[in-house]
C-alpha cells in the first residue's frame, strides 16, 4: 500500500548514515539507474547554514531563523557533477562545502524550526514517488514509510580518508583533523532530541568499508528491483 499519493510503479529510497560515508555519491548512482530523481537533504541544511551565517544569525536564535526561513527560496537542481543548489535564484552549490559550513551546518540541523522546514520541502518532493533521498532522518522522520531503507555505514577512519583524497591539495587541514571533524559532527547528529542521526527499525545496515561505490549502489539498486517486482 502506497504511503503518498503518486506512481504505483515507482518507490522511494531512503539512504541514511554518518558523514562521509559514500551516501550522496551512491544516492546519485542509483537514482540513475533507476530513472529516479536525487534528492541531496545535506545540501539542504548547508544552504540553510550559509543564508544564517551571511546574516550572523546563530541556530538558537529561533525568531530570526524563522524569519530568514520564510523568505529563502531552495531549489534543487541536477547539475553538471551532480546537484546543484539554489538559494534565492543565487547557485551556492560549491559555498556550501567550504568547512566554515561544514564546522556549523551540525548546530542548525538541531534547531527544531529548520528541521521543520526542511522536512516539510522534503516530503513534498517525494509525493509523487521516484526518489533516492540521503541525509540522517530520512527513515525515521521524513519518509517513515519509503519502501527500501539503507542506513550506510564505515569507519571513522575511512570515512575521513576518502573526504581526504576529495579535497584539494591547497585545503589546510590534516587527516587527523578531518577524522576528529567527522567524529564531532557524527557526535552532534547522533546526540540532537530531534530527529537524531539512528538507523530505522526497517533499514538495512551496509557497512561500505573495504566495497565500492560501485557495488554498493548496485547493492541498492537490487534490493529496490526486488521491491518493485513485489509491489506489482
Ligand atoms: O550529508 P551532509 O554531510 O552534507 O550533511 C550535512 C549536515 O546536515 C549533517 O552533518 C547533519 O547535521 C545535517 N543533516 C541532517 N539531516 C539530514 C541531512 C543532513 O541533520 N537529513
Amino acid at each position: 500500500m502506497a504511503q503518498q499519493d503518486g506512481d504505483s510503479d515507482r518507490i522511494n529510497i531512503a539512504i541514511d548514515g554518518p558523514a562521509g560515508a559514500g551516501k550522496s555519491t551512491v544516492a546519485r548512482m542509483v537514482a540513475g539507474q533507476l530513472g529516479y530523481v536525487y534528492i541531496d537533504t545535506g545540501a539542504m541544511y548547508r544552504a540553510v547554514t550559509l543564508s544564517a551565517q551571511r546574516l550572523s544569525i546563530t541556530a538558537e536564535q529561533d525568531e530570526r531563523l524563522a524569519e530568514m526561513l520564510a523568505s529563502l527560496q531552495i531549489k534543487l537542481e541536477p547539475g553538471v557533477n551532480g546537484q546543484s543548489i539554489f538559494v534565492n535564484d543565487e547557485d551556492v552549490t560549491t559555498l556550501i562545502r567550504s568547512r566554515e559550513v561544514t564546522r556549523h551546518v551540525s548546530y542548525f540541523a538541531a534547531s527544531g524550526i529548520v528541521r521543520q522546514v526542511l522536512s516539510t520541502m522534503q516530503r513534498d518532493y517525494a509525493i509523487r514517488k521516484g526518489v533516492v533521498m540521503d541525509g540522517r532522518d530520512i527513515g525515521t522522520h521524513v519518509l517513515p514509510n519509503a519502501e527500501v531503507k539503507v542506513f550506510l555505514t564505515a569507519s571513522v577512519e575511512e570515512r575521513a580518508l576518502r573526504r581526504f583524497k576529495e579535497l584539494s591539495a591547497d585545503n589546510a587541514i590534516s587527516l587527523e583533523q578531518l577524522e576528529a571533524e567527522i567524529a564531532e559532527r557524527d557526535r552532534l547528529d547522533e546526540q540532537r532530541d530531534i530527529s537524531p542521526l539512528i538507523r530505522a527499525s526497517d533499514a538495512i545496515e551496509l557497512d561500505s568499508t573495504g566495497m565500492t561505490i560501485h557495488d554498493v549502489a548496485q547493492t541498492i539498486v537490487k534490493l529496490s528491483r526486488t521491491k518493485l517486482a513485489e509491489a506489482k
